[in-house]
């Protein structure tokens, strides 16, 4: 009772303590600490804090709350004012009776929102002089505006009033905001730990460098390059959310991963290594990541345990021909110290786990990885990629962290031996294409618009996937939305699309009737043809003038946008020039092929000439043959690269899309028809000999076993050529010849693009195959691409691969209606009790169904009931697989049920799902009457003696099962002893 009299008695004084400074910094950090300790709810605190009140309102309010809310409340109260008040100012009151202590809640709470609650009072103190920062962090998670920034950061407001002000903001904002800005406090205290354990104190010049540096870095990394010959478009208006995975399974990572976990430790395979690389096919956005990175380390809201951030561009490396030393790189690629050079370069030398590498384009760089030349002094000069390939493995600046992209194609066996990890960027999610369309159009009408045309067009959508064609979708979005039933279909649509668009919205011509644009622009066509074409052989992607001028390129080509200034190698005299994107490089190209009169007539077979670009290094000289004399002598000889062979995959594949029939009304007014013809003619042969190569390399199968093709590198591109021409003719005679009766394309990168050219090409098959693309990226829009050749498909392995339950839903609808459809692995993906309904459908409705394969997915017992509706009147399921799902024993009794009297079940899987001695016996019933079973799974359950006594007694009579799995059930040694002795098909 004493501590409520007290606040009642007491009253003047408290009022007085707390207000007569006139600041209100005594009352808001009692309130801070009575929120943490849950004395007051938030709705207290904003009734109490009404902007504008007086000070002594607010603390005459703040006295009749506790009073009211009783002796607790008013004991942490006084212990609350007893830890804010002055000494001095204590003195004043009596506090004897009051015992109350603060306790420290719990460090993590079960969510951020009410962790920024308990944790207020520190939270204060640890933002302080970090307001910025955490502002910032906001803004570009989006969850602040610049309003909200504007009204944390008022004048009025003293450093603590702010941050109490930012916590204010926060909490309406949701956990995400909240995550946000604990995510910022943590990593702050990190980096300022780091130093501090280490009782780091960084040379003023290096401070100075630092500063320098992070300006520079950001100054490179705030707009995007594609938008340069359009328009400016800031990286944070712009940026979304790729998918980022690992490539090497992880059981402690389940979902996405964030930008700052390719840096982190998470999904670490070799300790010991300090490089990171980040692999995506080209514009699956590797490149704009690195960018996002660099911004947001610039700015002070990620990779704050770097000091410095040092970023380079392979590509541009490339054209450094002079030996350096690691300081002459470092120094003279990225930033120049104005002062203290040794200084600052034996700091980064002496910490280097506070120092961040970034190379971007590994597969750019004209030398193949090789880790053959070793050198270790970082002051001796060696010619950069030797640099390069010393960072990767460690022999020089050990301890650096370093993270390097590349195209999957350039990451070889070596390379793998030195990286502590791989992340995959696999381009936008579906949601992400969304995001990504209603950032690119302020007007939301707009943005709709293009994604409603998306949502019909879903071989479109599928391409969307890659960011870069979701940007030139986005970009041409009025040419999409007026070209109703011709909307684009293959890339090489989508690439003559913003062709279109780029000439007409950058030309002073205007006569683009019909055709027309395409006619006059047939001169900057070639001309742009011809240098892209020229720098594919000598892996050149940096022009300089004398380059532009050699193949004829003009002040006025220029100015069509495609191709844009080089960022750190144009002077004012000197300028440089680079496509928008590589692959716009390779259309460019691929134009040049099919209309240029200069090219030499073995062009097109050379440049399908796939062999060499898979089996060996020579793809230099491979391309080389077909190019005019004079070049080859120039070029260097050295190892193909693996972007070399990926631009000439990709060049190819225009070219296969430009001339298709659909675009003959293009090219028929500028090249003779019988040319073309020809050409035509050349690219179905080389489709159809190259596919025949990999029908050749099929083995015989072992006498009673499938004949099984599994794809080499290269299948998926030829068939993707074959889907750009879109001639069925081409396609079926292509597939005529293959007789295979399983196809496997597993760890291929298959993603909705490649499904789109699959599905067109497979449906030509003569007969049904087991078509295999376990571990790739199908996905929903994946899977409803696959459907046009479900009708040849007996079988569909689709084991890891992003698949939800309405992928399943569409899946389900076709396959029913295919009589060859048989069998379905689903292991590891996103399917939940939603999709079972439609499974339950299929076992009812089609009954030529054997296998169904549904592990490590989240079922749970509503699911397998679901399942056990269809399976009662199924006749001819041999194979169900549930490994790894949540049935339990509720679940398993319902299978059971429904199972009891099948004359078909061969095969039955429970492992891993919760199953207990209900379930058991419920099983046993199916092994009293089963004629056809011979494996029951039931390892890693909750099965004991009493369940396992049911399934013995029922072994007793049958004799067709050949072995019930038991490992890893709720068992002794000595009963699984016991019960072995006594029944020897039982396995522990
Ligand atoms: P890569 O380096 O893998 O070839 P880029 O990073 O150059 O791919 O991406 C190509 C284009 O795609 C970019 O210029 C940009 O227009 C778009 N893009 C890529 N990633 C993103 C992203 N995360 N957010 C927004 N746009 C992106």
């Amino acid at each position: 009772m004493f501590a409520q009299e007290f606040v009642l008695k007491q009253r003047t004084e408290i009022l007085h303590v707390l207000c007569s400074s006139g600041s209100t910094e005594h009352l808001e950090r009692v309130l801070d600490i009575l929120l943490a300790q849950g004395e007051l709810i938030w709705e207290d605190y904003q009734n109490i804090q009404v902007p504008g009140r007086a000070l002594y309102t607010k603390a005459r309010q703040l006295l009749d709350l506790v009073y009211t809310k009783g002796v607790d409340t008013c004991e942490l109260f006084l212990a609350a004012l007893k830890q804010v008040l002055p000494e001095a100012q204590i003195v004043g009151l009596s506090f004897a009776g009051c015992n109350s202590n603060l306790e420290e809640k719990e460090e993590y709470q079960s969510t951020s929102t009410h962790t920024l609650l308990t944790q207020r009072p520190s939270l204060v103190s640890k933002l302080l002089g970090r307001i910025d920062g955490a502002l910032e962090a906001l803004v570009i998670s989006g969850h602040f505006t610049s309003a909200d920034c504007d009204e944390v950061r008022l004048p009025i407001y003293t450093p603590s009033q702010q941050a109490r002000r930012l916590l204010d903001h926060v909490r309406p904002k949701g956990e995400s905001a909240a995550k946000v800005v604990l995510q910022y406090i943590q990593q702050k205290q990190e980096t300022g730990s780091a130093l501090n354990q280490e009782k780091l104190t960084p040379p003023k010049e290096f401070l100075k460098y630092q500063k320098k540096l992070s300006s520079s870095v950001s100054a490179q990394s705030c707009f995007l390059s594609t938008y340069g010959g359009t328009s400016h478009m800031s990286l944070d208006d712009i940026y979304t959310e790729g998918q980022l995975e690992l490539a090497q399974y992880c059981a402690d990572v389940h979902g996405p991963l964030g930008l700052e976990d390719i840096v982190g430790t998470v999904g670490t395979v070799n300790e010991e290594a300090d490089t990171v690389l980040v692999s995506g096919e080209a514009g699956s956005g590797k490149t704009t990541l690195l960018q996002r990175l660099h911004l947001l380390w610039a700015r002070g809201v990620a990779l704050q345990q770097f000091l410095l951030l040092f970023p380079f561009s392979c590509r541009r490396l490339n054209s450094e021909h002079r030996e350096l030393s690691v300081k002459e790189l470092l120094f003279q690629h990225c930033c120049w110290p104005d002062r203290d050079q040794e200084e600052i370069f034996q700091f980064i030398l002496d910490h280097p786990h506070l120092i961040l590498f970034t190379f971007d384009g590994l597969d750019e760089l004209k030398q193949s990885f090789s880790d053959e030349k070793r050198l270790c002094c970082p002051t001796q000069p060696a010619p950069v990629h030797i640099l390069l390939f010393n960072f990767i493995q460690g022999s020089l600046m050990k301890g650096v962290r370093k993270v390097v992209t590349s195209r999957p194609e350039a990451v070889g066996p070596v390379l793998k031996t030195h990286l502590c990890k791989e992340v995959l960027l696999k381009g936008f999610s579906p949601s992400g294409i969304d995001c990504f369309v209603r950032k690119h159009h302020s007007d939301n009408t707009v943005a709709t618009k293009v994604l409603e045309s998306l949502q019909t067009n879903t071989a479109l959508l599928g391409l969307c996937h890659s960011p870069v064609l979701c940007w030139i979708v986005s970009q041409c979005h009025k040419e999409l939305l007026g070209c109703g039933e011709g909307s684009p279909q293959t890339i090489t649509d989508v690439y003559l699309m913003i062709l279109q668009h780029f000439f007409q919205h950058q030309s002073s011509l205007k006569s683009t009737v019909g055709l027309g644009w395409f006619q006059d622009h047939l001169k900057t066509v070639l001309h742009l043809g011809q240098l892209a074409f020229e720098g594919m052989k000598n892996t050149c992607y940096i022009f300089s003038g004398t380059d532009l001028e050699t193949c004829g390129v003009t002040e006025n080509d220029i100015c069509m946008g495609f191709l844009i200034q080089s960022k750190d190698l144009s002077s004012n005299h000197d300028k440089h020039y680079e496509f928008l994107h590589v692959t716009m490089q390779c259309f460019f190209a691929a134009l040049y092929v099919v209309l240029s009169n200069n090219t030499d007539r073995s062009t097109i077979s050379k440049l399908f000439e796939t062999k060499d670009m898979w089996e060996t290094d020579l793809t230099n000289s491979c391309f080389r043959a077909c190019l005019p004399s004079t070049y080859q002598q120039e070029c260097s000889l050295g190892d193909a690269t693996a972007a070399e062979t990926s631009n000439l995959q990709i060049t190819a594949t225009f070219v296969s899309g430009l001339l298709s029939k659909r675009h003959q009304s293009l090219w028929l007014q500028c090249c003779p028809s019988a040319v073309m013809e020809k050409r035509i003619r050349q690219v179905g042969r080389c489709l159809s000999k190259g596919m025949q190569k990999h029908f050749k390399s099929i083995p015989q199968p072992v006498e009673g076993e499938q004949k099984s093709m599994h794809a080499m590198p290269g299948f998926v591109w030829l068939i993707k050529c074959i889907y750009e021409m879109q001639e069925s003719r081409i396609a079926k005679d292509a597939m005529s010849k293959l007789e295979v009766d399983h196809l496997k394309l597993t760890y291929c990168n298959i993603g909705p693009v490649e499904c789109t050219a699959l599905a067109y090409v497979l449906q030509h098959l003569r007969n049904p195959v087991g078509l295999q693309l376990d571990n790739n990226s199908v996905g929903d829009v994946g899977v409803e691409q696959l459907l046009p050749c479900m009708h040849i498909c007996n079988s569909l392995y689709l084991r890891n691969n992003n698949i939800t339950d309405e992928g399943i839903r569409k899946l389900i609808a076709k396959g029913i209606q295919c009589e060859n459809f048989r069998k379905i692995a689903l292991f590891n993906n996103k399917l939940t009790d939603a999709c079972t309904q439609h499974f339950s459908h299929l076992l009812r409705t089609k009954n030529n169904f054997l296998s169904l394969r549904l592990g490590n997915n989240n079922i749970t017992a509503e699911g397998a009931r679901q399942l056990a509706e269809g399976l009662k009147f199924n006749h001819s399921l041999q194979y169900l697989g549930l490994w790894g799902n949540k049935i339990g024993d509720t679940g398993a009794e319902a299978l059971a049920k429904a199972l009891e009297s099948s004359k078909t079940l061969v095969w039955l899987s429970l492992v891993g799902n919760g199953v207990g001695n209900a379930g058991a016996c419920a099983l046993a019933n199916i092994i009293k009457n089963s004629t056809t079973l011979e494996d029951l799974w039931l390892t890693e359950n909750c099965i004991t003696r009493t369940g396992v006594e049911r399934l013995i007694e029922a072994l007793e009579h049958n004799t067709h099962v050949k072995s019930i799995w038991l490992r890893n059930n709720d068992l002794s040694l000595e009963e699984v002893e016991e019960m072995t002795q006594r029944e020897s098909r039982l396995v522990f």
